[in-house]
């Protein structure tokens, strides 16, 4: 069995160490289904930013290709979108950063956001024989990026009077989409500051659009879903990935390299931040924060080991953590441990019980995959 396991989950070769990352292309088109099912009138932005939130654009292409359109702020990474054949559209969430961006929105096809005036005075200038498509940006509140509501309609209008710029669609973004606190008052200042423009509108995130979606003050003809799309629940604790019905995209295994057996009062680790009270065993995973596992993770910790779920303890250190295989005594070494994701046998360790012990969110943790830790795509 282990054996198997061996050879279905870690089929790089030759593998560096035990440990690798599964990307789950069936798992992308879920999620993007059930997106688009939330919004079914609306055309969908999946939101690659990041290199796919760490996944890495060339490996989620094929999963998220059903998408209306590619979203993300790198000009580098949208050249690899449209290197990867994407004829559809581009929207940078952030704009140009300077004159010569425009450059290469006009040679390939790319639409911009437009959140400051310095943005317009760079498109007054441009030379471009296509007229762009353009996403006028409102800070409704976020205090980010984009132009206080009382500005907005003057800055519509300068754009529409430029010969460079086609269509231009409104667009803002919640700071509290996932929260009590909630969308209705960014929606409000939206709405009355955008009335009677025309243009298409683009407000939801993912956590906007899984909870808010069917409030009648968010129609919306474009939705940008991120996190969801790769299987993180936006607002968890609240609500958990399952919840939403939402698939891990992501999932990363490592093998257990040794095992100790300690008495009580023996500890584990770097500052024996871990000391047993009674005898157990001690599984040693060939993963840590240089693989892009958090340092920061508690003892306690969720862990599968060969599916069934048990904790880490002690301190995770750069290539190894520890995990309790006090209740697991088919465990050992080759037991293959998901550190988050699905298991061979079929559980799912949510990456978002992950960052939750290290204090933080699932973007953070699957941005952070480490460039050592080899990628399969299933
Ligand atoms: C990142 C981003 C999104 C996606 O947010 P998620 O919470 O990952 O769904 C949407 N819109 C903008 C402007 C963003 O920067």
């Amino acid at each position: 069995m282990k054996l198997a396991y061996f050879i279905g989950l870690f089929h790089v070769l030759p593998m560096p160490r035990p440990i690798q990352a599964t990307l789950h292309t069936a798992a992308l088109r879920h999620n993007l289904a059930l997106a688009r099912q939330a919004a079914p009138d609306a055309q969908v932005w999946a939101v690659v930013k990041a290199n796919a939130y760490g996944h890495g654009i060339e490996r989620v292409f094929d999963g998220l290709r059903g998408a209306d359109g590619f979203a993300l702020l790198d000009l580098g990474e949208a050249e690899r979108v449209r290197a990867l054949g994407w004829r559809g559209p581009i929207l940078l969430l952030e704009g140009a950063f300077e004159a010569r961006d425009l450059e290469l929105c006009s040679r390939l096809h790319l639409w911009h956001t437009v959140h400051c005036d310095e943005q317009i005075d760079m498109l007054a200038l441009h030379k471009t024989h296509e007229p762009h498509r353009v996403f006028l940006k409102m800070n409704s509140g976020m205090n980010r990026l984009g132009f206080a509501p009382q500005r907005f309609r003057s800055a519509w209008t300068r754009l529409n009077a430029l010969p460079q710029v086609d269509e231009i669609s409104l667009m803002t973004h919640f700071s509290d989409a996932d929260g009590p606190k909630g969308i209705a008052a960014q929606m409000a200042l939206f709405e009355e500051a955008t009335r009677d423009l025309p243009g298409e509108r683009s407000v939801s995130n993912s956590a906007a659009t899984l909870r808010h979606a069917h409030d009648l003050a968010v129609k919306a003809d474009w939705i940008r879903p991120g996190i969801a799309v790769y299987g993180s629940s936006p607002d968890f604790p609240e609500h958990s990935a399952a919840h939403w019905g939402l698939l891990p995209a992501m999932s990363l295994h490592a093998q257990i390299i040794a095992v100790q057996h300690l008495q009580a009062g023996d500890s584990v680790g770097y500052g024996s931040s871990f000391v047993a009270d009674q005898a157990m065993r001690i599984g040693v995973v060939a993963c840590g924060y240089a693989d892009g596992y958090p340092r920061s993770c508690p003892t306690g910790t969720p862990v599968l080991v060969d599916g069934a779920r048990s904790r880490t303890v002690g301190r995770v250190s750069m290539d190894m953590l520890t995990v309790d295989l006090s209740s697991l005594s088919d465990a050992g070494v080759g037991s293959v441990v998901t550190l988050w994701g699905q298991s061979a046998q079929g559980a799912v360790l949510s990456i978002d019980e992950v960052a939750q012990a290290a204090g933080t969110v699932g973007y953070e943790l699957m941005c952070a995959l480490a460039a050592r830790v080899p990628v399969v795509v299933v």
